[in-house]
């Protein structure tokens, strides 16, 4: 019998999902449960190396939009969340507080980061003095702390999560809102141009902004029962807080002023799990080309075929990350466990092949074999990996295209929820004479208004679908997690 690590992926992703995902965390070795403190997730090995690609392709965007990095510490004291009312309002009840070193017992209370808001902008206070600072744009890579009360889920909900938190100033509510702008930018060129995941980017109605936010808008990425994940949000944060750490500025007539602070906050391990859930079939993982933990593994069928496996590698390594798999496993098992692993290209060398000069290239986008030429090997896989990305995003494209629905009353919303769509309607408002209307279909439904798209945001759409008032807005309602 097989080793449990050996078992392949026996759940449907479509049949059942919840069950697909975490045998995937398990058998592909991405993620460990089993540490003793509950809600905190250990990430192995193939799951570190993809993320550290995806943080990388993000920073580096940051950073080529002027963006600069900066460290910030872990602790955060309680006097900088109080600061803020609405803010600590939001975010108290799942604070970690540190509340001892070594023996002495602290006067105040330290918070473990929810979010570093009230420590970036108290330095923020201090660098900043004129209109020639801004705009200011730093952001840093860190874990962040949040004691979710929920049910934790491993990659989507834990206690602790992996970010990038970008902070900027600017001079007026329009480069603010530019900012914000450009961070929806950002995340359509790294989310859905390289990691290929499709989403909708959502202005959240006011009754679900982030805390201390004046608008709040956030991608959904969809996934198989239906649910939506909220990735990336940029916020343009209420002056409140400019006001309540003193950011401010002189203009250019030497007029102090309260500045605009935006924030955006791309979850790395949360988009992973959408990397995981979007991409991976039946089968197991697939990664997009360029995040990728190994891009080429090389199966020599026969310890005659070591030397030229070798040969290959290093013709392949020039371009592209390769290894040789010289386990002691059966040649069916070593195809199994690779297209588990999601690894994009994958080369059989058998005996037969090779007096014809010839190799087995099997490619994980399109599942499919094909003999060609040694000779050729270098061009093929190079066309290959140019195809890669771009075939898993056509088809993540089309299944979440397929999976917007019109509707125009209550009922028609319950079969859209039912069959695992999200529901596209007319509704009243997205100001707060509106909330009384999503009660109602969170109500009777069980799922959320998400909020509007910026480009149809105002689009006239005959009533609401239930007060039969005006609708000025045209939302989309869905599950989430
Ligand atoms: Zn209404």
């Amino acid at each position: 019998m097989a080793k449990k690590s050996e078992e392949g992926i026996t759940a449907k992703k479509e049949e059942n999902f919840s069950e697909w995902f975490t045998q995937i965390l398990q058998r592909c070795e991405l993620t460990d449960i089993r540490y003793n403190i509950k809600g905190f997730l250990v990430h192995r090995p193939w799951a570190v190396l993809t993320m550290e690609k995806m943080y990388k392709f993000f920073e580096e965007t940051l950073q080529k939009k002027a963006h600069n990095p900066c460290w910030f510490p872990t602790l955060i004291p309680e006097e900088n969340l109080e600061k803020e009312s609405s803010h600590i309002g939001g975010f108290t009840p799942s604070v970690f507080w540190v509340t001892k070193g070594g023996k002495t017992n602290f006067q105040k209370k330290i918070a473990l980061r929810p979010t570093s808001e009230t420590a970036f902008y108290q330095m923020f206070a201090l660098w900043i003095r004129s209109h020639n600072d801004l705009p200011f744009k730093i952001y840093q890579r860190a874990n962040i702390f949040r004691y979710e009360t929920k049910a934790t889920r491993p990659l989507l909900r834990d206690r602790e999560f992996y970010w990038i938190e970008a902070h900027c100033v600017h001079a007026t509510e329009k480069d603010a809102f530019n900012q914000v702008q450009e961070d929806m930018q950002t995340t359509k060129e790294v989310m859905h141009d390289i990691f290929g995941l499709p989403f909708i980017f959502f202005e959240r109605p006011s009754w679900d902004k982030f805390p201390g936010a004046s608008r709040t808008f956030a991608a959904d990425a969809l996934n198989p029962d239906g649910k939506l994940v909220q990735q990336p949000s940029t916020h343009m944060i209420s002056q409140k807080f400019s006001k309540a750490f003193d950011v401010k500025f002189k203009d250019k007539n030497g007029k102090e002023k309260y500045a605009y602070i935006t924030c955006y906050g791309p979850a790395i391990s949360r988009i992973f799990a959408s990397v995981i859930i979007t991409h991976g079939d039946d089968k197991g993982l697939r990664f997009p080309w360029e995040i990728a933990p190994l891009q080429v593994t090389i199966i020599p069928i026969d310890k005659k075929l070591n030397k030229k496996a070798e040969e290959l590698k290093n013709q392949i390594k020039k371009f592209a990350t390769v290894k040789i798999d010289y386990s002691d496993k059966r040649p069916g098992e070593k195809f199994n466990h690779w297209e588990m692993k999601g690894v994009p290209v994958r080369i059989d060398l058998g005996l037969k092949d090779s007096q014809k000069k010839k190799l087995t290239i099997f490619r994980r986008d399109l599942n499919k074999k094909e003999i060609i030429s040694e000779k050729d090997t270098t061009k093929t896989i190079q066309k290959i990996s140019k195809e890669f990305t771009k075939n898993l995003i056509k088809q993540a494209d089309k299944v979440f295209e397929g999976r917007i629905k019109g509707t125009k009353n209550l009922k028609e919303i319950k079969s859209a929820i039912k069959q695992g769509t999200i529901a596209q309607c007319g509704f009243c408002s997205v100001e707060k004479d509106g909330e009384k209307c999503a009660e109602v279909i969170e109500k009777h439904v069980g799922a959320e208004v998400r909020g509007t798209k910026l480009d149809e945001k105002n689009k006239n759409s005959g009533k609401c679908v239930i007060c039969r008032k005006k609708a000025n807005h045209i939302v989309y309602i869905a599950k989430s997690y």
